[in-house]
């Protein structure tokens, strides 16, 4: 099955108006390449409002880098799914290491995360799960172990159905932000098994789920990891804050049109 390619911008804490415009016009300008890759940007929460307006006649989606799991009340500082829908968001990044990691995302908060998008307006919603190992966990052999069991933990409560709101990022963390990339070898052998866990729980539904890579992707990085069978793109962070990188990294992955 081909799987439309896609490419996920996340600016993390960066960016701000002035980089909202000019990233939206070499997007415009480059508005062939859109009819064969998926195009999504995270842009911290509050410059949403400025994406929506530049993007309003493009398609580029828009994506928050992560949500809150209750609806609303007293969480100071959070946003909510009602309100970042408001403000034109359509993907919802959840589980990134960043938030395991410095703001107390547990296995156990990022189901409740997941379920709460599916849960919510009808699925409108889709959810990026991101997930991937730590260099230890990779060098003591438990790389399938820990994605097996992030995997496990955040679709417990997701049926077939559901699975067609939800986009996988393997991220092993040991390359997020520190210029190390996987390999393409050892990204497709992650993939491959995540395919093939979703396959053994979903049989069908589990072909139309995009498998995106991340991890210090740049240009020159990113051609040969999209010619991989099963990676269908990639989360892109640093590279993101740059349009010429960001459109060639956006331009390897429409190569996995032809
Ligand atoms: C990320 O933030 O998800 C990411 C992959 O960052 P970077 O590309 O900078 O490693």
């Amino acid at each position: 099955m081909q799987r439309q390619p896609l490419v996920i911008a996340n600016w993390k804490m960066n960016g701000n108006r002035h980089l909202t415009s000019q990233l939206a016009e070499a997007l415009r300008e480059s508005g062939a390449l859109l009819n064969d890759v998926s195009v999504v940007v995270c842009p911290p929460a509050v410059l949403l409002p400025a994406w929506q307006s530049e993007v309003f006649y493009d398609d580029v989606h828009l994506g928050a880098q992560d949500v809150n799991e209750h609806h609303a009340g007293a969480h100071t500082g959070e946003h909510s799914l009602q309100l970042l829908t408001e403000t034109g968001a359509e993907y919802v990044l959840i589980g990134h290491s960043e938030r395991r990691q410095l703001y107390g995302d547990s296995d156990d908060r990022v189901q409740a995360k997941v379920d709460a998008v599916l849960a919510f307006q009808e699925q409108k919603l889709k959810v990026v799960l991101c997930l991937g190992e730590h260099e230890h966990e990779r060098d003591n052999g438990e790389t399938f172990a820990r994605i097996e069991g992030q995997l496990a933990k955040a679709l417990a409560n997701v049926s077939a159905a559901q699975l067609a709101h939800v986009v996988i990022a393997y991220e092993p963390v040991w390359a997020i932000g520190t210029g190390k990339t996987a390999s393409p070898q050892q990204a497709q052998e992650v993939h491959a098994f995540i395919r093939n866990w979703l396959q053994q729980r979903y049989d069908a539904a589990a072909a139309t789920v995009p498998l995106l890579y991340g991890g210090s992707v740049k240009a020159d990085s990113a051609p040969a990891l999209f010619a991989e069978t099963d990676i269908d793109g990639g989360l892109i962070g640093g590279a993101s804050l740059e349009p010429e990188a960001f459109l060639a990294i956006c331009r390897a992955a429409q190569a996995r049109r032809s």
